[in-house]
Order: structure tokens, then C-alpha cells, then sequence
């Protein structure tokens, strides 16, 4: 387990190390409304004050007491924990346009353009290479999970062993995203914080790893049982795992990007299980999340006709219940509306002459995954 070394400051996208308390809050027993700086304070005041309409609260002691939000209603039983600070990337690590003030310009450019990338060769080799080291590098997230592990110490395996490999960690930083990887446990459907929260026995968890090098992203990730799961909590790691595989088997130049959705949401519907529909996968190689946008719902309006040389993602999100989703106040992590369990897989793929390359795919255990072989 972790220690925790300092609070994280509350504004957005801000986390860094921060000792000042909001006053107000010290006087009304109201805990963990830390910030890093007098601006940082300032900029927030607006949002953060309202936390102090309630004029008195109990002191509660309890395990987590960390409760940036005391308005917020929770859709589950998973509550926010406290952060660590940002961590370093080495100076010899080459970076993304976004690494320094969390502003993916390039991305931000070619917003609106459906026109799909269709990579050169040496392109397509940059991609083989960075996605296998994506791969190595959820491998070591994997051997890190276990009951009473943290999800913050996840993210520091997840951290140490992208930079190991001369990769910047995607995530850092991308629009203010404060952690390496995104940790979903349980309810969460995706873009899970790290935190100091133990994972428990029969939790589920996403990792998602994207890392970046000479240029390009390479982008996964995989749930894993956390202990002994319940059956329902396995049969939704399944259905979600099937649906990757079915969209996968899909993949071929002439196809439409929005026929995924279709056979995904019927393997979902006929199991029980609904779709996601706010995320979706996305093309990916100099740029994180570029053209096509690729929905796993079905009926969808998505655009584009695959051909050789096009690398997107598919990652479909489903859900034991309900589809809908909300984000938690911290403007990331998202959350299944009705506090049932989401489950999710993600490959980073090519397209090829005849068929499709899984750029990021298993080498090991017949390309199996982690849950199926644990
Ligand atoms: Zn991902
Ligand atoms: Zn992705």
C-alpha cells in the first residue's frame, strides 16, 4: 500500500501538492478542501463555496473521511479517496504537445475533421512498437493487482514502468488529467482517478494504459478480478470481453465504422447488459483521440469506410444495467447512473490488406485475457 504523502489540490485538473485549507471549511469541520495555491482558491471559490451552505456537520470518523464534495450524491457505494501528487516524467522523455499545460493543440486542430489518417509504413512500424510496449506495460498492472493494493500504487507501477521504457504515460496531463492511467473500479464505466481507496475482494477493475513514443500513441486496457468475484460481476467481464472480440472480428477494408456498434449492442442486449453511449473508441496515432469516432451502440451515424492503414481503437463500455452515465465532480470520472457494475476492453488496431492487425494484443496465453488466465 501507498502512503499518502501530501493532499492533492481540489481545482480540476490542478493535483498538485497542496497544503492550504479553505478557512471557512477548518471552521466548519468540513474535511479535505485543500488547494495548492491563494489562485488556485480563488479561481474555485465559486464552485467550492457551495460545500459551505450546510452551517454544521458531525464530525464523522470513518476509514475514508476525505469528502470534497458533501453534495454530491453518489450513484454506488465507491466514494472519491485522496490523490498523491503529479509525478515526474524524466527530461530525456520525449512528450506530447499537451505534456506541459494540458492543452492537446494538435488534437484540438483537426477537431471536426472526419478525414481518417491512412498510415505510411514507417508509420504503421512506430505504432507495432509503441503498442507492444502498452502491452509490457499493462502486463506489470496486472502482476500489481491484489486485494489491498491501491489503485494510487496501480498508477505507480503504471507510471515507473512506461517511463522504463523511454514512454510518456498518454494520460498525464491530457486535458488537465492529473494520474498515468485511469483506474474504473466496479460502477465506474471509465476515466477513473487513482486514488488511496484499497482495491477489495470482489471488486472489479479497468486499467487503461496508453503510452506514447517517437510520436505516436498506443492505447489499451483490460478489467480484472480483484479476488474472488461474484457471478454476475464475471458473466458482465465476459459479455464485455466478447463484445471487443466481436467488433474486432469485424474489422476488414469496405466495412462501415458504424456497423461495430450494431453486432456489439446486440451481443450486449441479448446478455442482459446496455452500451455505453457518451464514450467511444476513436482513431489514435500521432494524435491520442483523433478521426474516426467509433460508437458501440447500435444505429449509430458514425463516419467513414475502413482502409488498409487506418489504427483506431475499439473499447466498448458495458453496463449490468442501465447505459446512462454521470461524471463525478471532479469532471472525469464517470460513473453508471443507477450504481451497477460497468465492465470494459480495449485493443488498438489496424487495419490491414485482408483483415485486421491487433496492434496491442497478448502475446502470451494465446492472446487471452488477464481475468480468463489469472
Ligand atoms: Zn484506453
Ligand atoms: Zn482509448
Amino acid at each position: 500500500m501507498a502512503t499518502i504523502i501530501a493532499n492533492a489540490c481540489l481545482s480540476p485538473g490542478c493535483a498538485k501538492e497542496a497544503r492550504l485549507q479553505c478557512p471557512t471549511c477548518v471552521k466548519q469541520g468540513i474535511h479535505g478542501s485543500y488547494f495548492c495555491s491563494q489562485d488556485c482558491f480563488k479561481s474555485n471559490w465559486k464552485g467550492h463555496k457551495a460545500v459551505h451552505k450546510k452551517t454544521f456537520r458531525a464530525p464523522v470518523v470513518t476509514e475514508n473521511d476525505y469528502d470534497p464534495w458533501p453534495d454530491f450524491r453518489y450513484t454506488g457505494n465507491l466514494r472519491a479517496h485522496r490523490r498523491t501528487p503529479r509525478r515526474a516524467v524524466p527530461a530525456h522523455i520525449s512528450r506530447p504537445d499537451y505534456a506541459e499545460d494540458g492543452n492537446p493543440r494538435s488534437e484540438r486542430e483537426m477537431r471536426g475533421f472526419t478525414q481518417i489518417k491512412v498510415l505510411e509504413a514507417d508509420e504503421i512500424a512506430a505504432m507495432r512498437d509503441v503498442c507492444q510496449l502498452a502491452r509490457e506495460v499493462l502486463d506489470e498492472a496486472a502482476r500489481a493487482i491484489r486485494v489491498d493494493v491501491t489503485a494510487d500504487e496501480i498508477d505507480r507501477v503504471v507510471h515507473e514502468a512506461t517511463i522504463a521504457r523511454d514512454c510518456y504515460p498518454s494520460p498525464l496531463n491530457y486535458c488537465g488529467y492529473p494520474k498515468s492511467c485511469c483506474t474504473s473500479v466496479n460502477e465506474i464505466i471509465c476515466h477513473g482517478i487513482p486514488d488511496v481507496r484499497p482495491l477489495e475482494d470482489g471488486d472489479i477493475v479497468n486499467v487503461d494504459v496508453t503510452c506514447f513514443k517517437d510520436g505516436f500513441h498506443g492505447d489499451l486496457n483490460e478489467t480484472f478480478f480483484v479476488g474472488r468475484v461474484d457471478e454476475g460481476s464475471r458473466r458482465l467481464v465476459e459479455v464485455a470481453h466478447e463484445c471487443l472480440r466481436l467488433g474486432i472480428d469485424l474489422v476488414k477494408p469496405g466495412e462501415r465504422y458504424r456497423d461495430i456498434g450494431n453486432v456489439i449492442q446486440k451481443h450486449a442486449q441479448s446478455n442482459g447488459c446496455s452500451v455505453v453511449r457518451t464514450y467511444c473508441g476513436h482513431g489514435i496515432h500521432r494524435l491520442f483521440h483523433t478521426a474516426p469516432n467509433v460508437p458501440h451502440y447500435a444505429k449509430n451515424k458514425a463516419i467513414g469506410v475502413m482502409k488498409p492503414g487506418h489504427c483506431f481503437t475499439i473499447e466498448p463500455m458495458i453496463s449490468a444495467g442501465s447505459w446512462k452515465d454521470v461524471t463525478w465532480p471532479d469532471d472525469w470520472t464517470s460513473a453508471t447512473i443507477d450504481g451497477k457494475r460497468s465492465a470494459q476492453f480495449e485493443e488498438t488496431l489496424l487495419v490491414t490488406k485482408i483483415g485486421c492487425e491487433v496492434l496491442t494484443r497478448r502475446r502470451d496465453h494465446n492472446g487471452k485475457p488477464y481475468f480468463m488466465t489469472q
